[in-house]
């Protein structure tokens, strides 16, 4: 089938590269760009599908054209990214920037993707952010999950391949899928544009022997190792189980960073996502990134909020050099070494940080009402100020312009964000999404966790009884993170 790819004048996209890429990647369908930008519908409004759909027909879709692609900076009126009859697709970039960092050339690999994956079952969809192909994506920034991970889940998988042996005609569609998702998922996970696919480090033998040296420095601790492991569909670098002194056993999914480049924030935070829905599993006990080339101080400061370990390269093997040069007991060593490992991250970088940063600043994400007051107040900015840190929420803030911008400047510029979700508030998750997808280190704090969406349920929460209490805990988790 020959895919039509067009779209506005506003939307900015390299139609010509990316059809050349796809081309290659694909055998089922052949992508063609319509070479000028098309316009329809009233830019002023929302998207009306049904006028749309039979503007655009008209316009640019000569007969043996099976399925128009056209991307819109415009939105739907329930903000949705597309509707798809898989003749007509119009796919809505709108407020693509506050999903992810990703540029609009993913988003548009990932959305054929996921339509061509619809075409072959379009019976399932996941209501939660799992980074399956097949996730609904209510929450608009799970997008960003999707392209990183970019795979089917071994449910959805399973299913698939079934579908594609009662209809074998449908194995080209699936084949594709697979070579769109592998090229942007890697390219993704570079924080890469898949126009950059030739660039990456590609599982060449230097980034292999770095995860298999990874690998060997855990066996020579004693460590239980299995490497490229598929664990509830992620796929993971290596898995490791050792014995802790009280006989118990520890699981821990390791990824390996091979990069000319510091791990950033973002990284630890997609991983952490992983991590947490491994815990949740109960498939590992902890999450541990090793880096070949360290980790920026964002990186640490949102590895303790969301309590993954980063090993940098040189410091795992200097400590199992150390420890194996004065092994006094093979138990006592082997628990040290591992634990050595850990602490060797409390380096001068995150303290050199802090010394920096004198006076953090705070941003709360906090509804509007007199109770929410004190708890803003009292709670939140006086125990902030005791710490040194500066403190605000967009009420307090003085500014002109549009006050969605304000508020996604403030979450941008603060050092961390604090969310009050005891009451569900869209604009709350809304903004908490957007911090999260810039990897902001937060502090969730609420009532009561039953309230809080799946989708952050798996942060670790402040749950607070009193303002008091509310007090306590922040002024020990605030320490905790700019210490
Ligand atoms: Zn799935």
């Amino acid at each position: 089938m020959k895919i039509l790819l067009a779209k506005d004048r506003a939307t900015n996209l390299n139609l010509k590269l990316s059809a050349d890429i796809l081309n290659y990647l694909c055998r089922a369908n052949n992508f063609i760009e319509f070479d000028q930008p098309v316009e329809v519908g009233v830019p002023s409004a929302y998207i009306d599908l049904n006028v749309e759909r039979t503007e655009l027909e008209n316009l640019i879709a000569p007969n043996e054209v099976g399925h128009v692609f056209y991307c819109t900076s415009r939105r739907y009126e329930n903000n949705y990214f597309f509707y798809s009859n898989y003749a007509t697709t119009i796919l809505s970039f709108h407020g693509w920037k506050h999903c992810t960092n990703l540029p609009l050339e993913n988003g548009l690999f990932y959305f054929i993707a996921v339509i061509q994956a619809s075409i072959i079952d379009d019976s399932f969809r996941h209501d939660d952010t799992t980074g399956c192909i097949y996730d609904y994506l209510w929450d608009k920034t799970a997008v960003d999950v999707g392209m990183k991970t970019g795979q089917f889940c071994k449910d959805c998988l399973t299913r698939v391949e079934k579908t594609v042996k009662e209809s074998p005609s449908l194995s080209n569609i699936l084949d594709d899928v697979m070579s769109i998702l592998k090229i942007l998922s890697t390219s993704s996970k570079w924080g890469n544009s898949v126009f950059e696919y030739e660039k990456q480090p590609t599982r060449s033998s230097d980034w292999a022997s770095f995860e298999d040296d990874v690998a060997q420095i855990y066996r020579e601790l004693g460590a239980r190792v299995q490497q490229n492991v598929n664990l509830a569909g992620f796929q993971t670098d290596i898995l490791i189980e050792e014995n802790t002194p009280s006989k118990q056993n520890l699981r821990s999914a390791v990824e390996c960073k091979f990069s000319k480049n510091k791990v950033g924030n973002r990284i630890v935070n997609d991983f952490a996502r992983i991590a947490n829905t491994l815990k949740e599993a109960h498939l590992v006990d902890k999450g541990i990134i090793v880096s070949q080339s360290g980790f920026t101080s964002d990186a640490y400061l949102v590895s303790k909020e969301t309590h993954i370990n980063l090993l940098d390269f040189k410091d795992l093997k200097q400590a199992i050099t150390k420890a194996t040069s004065d092994l006094a007991s093979e138990e006592k060593a082997h628990n040290t070494r591992l634990q050595s490992a850990g602490t060797l991250l409390k380096t001068e970088e995150s303290t050199k940080k802090m010394r920096e940063q004198k006076a953090p600043h705070l941003f709360a994400i906090i509804p509007f009402s007199s109770e929410m007051d004190d708890v803003y107040y009292l709670g939140i900015h006086d125990t902030a100020k005791a710490l040194g840190c500066s403190c605000d929420r967009v009420d307090q803030i003085e500014f002109v312009g549009p006050i969605l911008d304000k508020i996604y400047d403030s979450i941008k510029n603060s050092r961390i964000i604090l969310a009050e979700l005891s009451t569900p508030n869209v604009n709350v998750y809304y903004e908490l999404g957007y911090a999260h997808a810039l990897g902001k280190p937060t502090i969730l704090i609420t009532k009561d966790i039953s309230t809080s969406p799946f989708d952050v349920k798996g942060y670790n929460h402040i749950i607070y009884s009193s303002i008091r209490d509310l007090r306590s805990k922040l002024k020990a988790r605030l320490e905790a993170i700019l210490t």
